[in-house]
């Protein structure tokens, strides 16, 4: 059947033959893998809505579970992401961080969203890309129901709150984290130093173009970004990306 969605291109791979695949995030059917025959010469109507960091319509043909994409037309380009090379390597990051942890062909409009305000937020920004990255991935986590809990200690309920352990999806106090010992690998346990509680629940309580001001300070940056490395390996098993050893902080 023929059909028409909202999407964003992921990724592409390259056929031989000038045939392609695209990994696409779509508003209607989540993340699809579709073939297409569109040329990425040129620079008909159909090439631009291919191009990264665009959020286009397609005209689909589906059949079950394959898709065909016949046309495409841009609805936003996000284009200046292009021009500056740390946009562009962050955003980058962050397609590739969103393919690995969207599952295939399952809806997610609020991450669809979350994705759209990720890109227009970049776009927008002077410097400080690697605090927007860091809170786009918090709240992805949320939407998807994988968002560490911050706000008590997750074995008792204590409002203590010393220790960020990995392994037990968030905040434990000291006492539990005594019990705890010796069954944590100790390179899972961090502590909230540095404010980040308040950071994290600041992140997960606002909308992302309302942190347009947020700047965190390199300590503390540098502390949440072990923590989130740590929390995507040991839950979603996503280790080091292809694209995040090109960031600049
Ligand atoms: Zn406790």
């Amino acid at each position: 059947m023929y059909t028409d969605t909202e999407g964003i291109v992921l990724k592409n791979v390259k056929l031989p033959g000038g045939r392609k695949i695209l990994v696409i995030f779509s508003l209607k059917y989540g993340k699809i893998s579709a073939g297409t025959n569109i040329s990425e010469k040129g620079r008909s109507k159909s090439t631009l809505a291919l191009r990264p960091f665009v959020h286009s319509r397609f005209e689909i043909y589906k059949n079950r579970d394959s898709y065909n994409v016949n046309s495409a037309e841009v609805k936003k380009s996000f284009y200046k992401i292009g021009e500056d090379v740390d946009k562009y390597m962050y955003a980058s990051y962050i397609l590739e961080f969103t393919d690995k942890i969207l599952p295939d062909n399952e809806r997610a409009p609020q991450m669809f969203d979350l994705l759209v305000d990720y890109l227009e937020a970049l776009e927008q920004r002077n410097g400080k890309y690697a605090t927007l990255a860091l809170a786009y991935q918090f709240k992805a986590l949320k939407s998807m129901g994988l968002a560490p809990e911050v706000k008590q200690c997750v074995s008792c309920g204590s409002q203590e709150r010393d220790f960020f352990v990995v392994s037990e999806g968030g905040t434990v106090c000291r006492n539990c984290l005594n019990k705890l010992q010796g069954n944590v690998n100790e390179s899972l346990i961090f502590s909230t130093n540095f404010g980040i509680i308040e950071v994290i629940s600041y992140i997960l309580a606002n909308p992302l173009k309302k942190l347009e001001k947020l700047a965190l300070n390199e300590q503390t940056q540098k502390h949440l970004k072990n923590i989130m490395q740590s929390y995507l390996a040991y839950h979603l098993d996503i280790k080091e990306l292809k694209s995040e050893s090109f960031l600049i902080e």
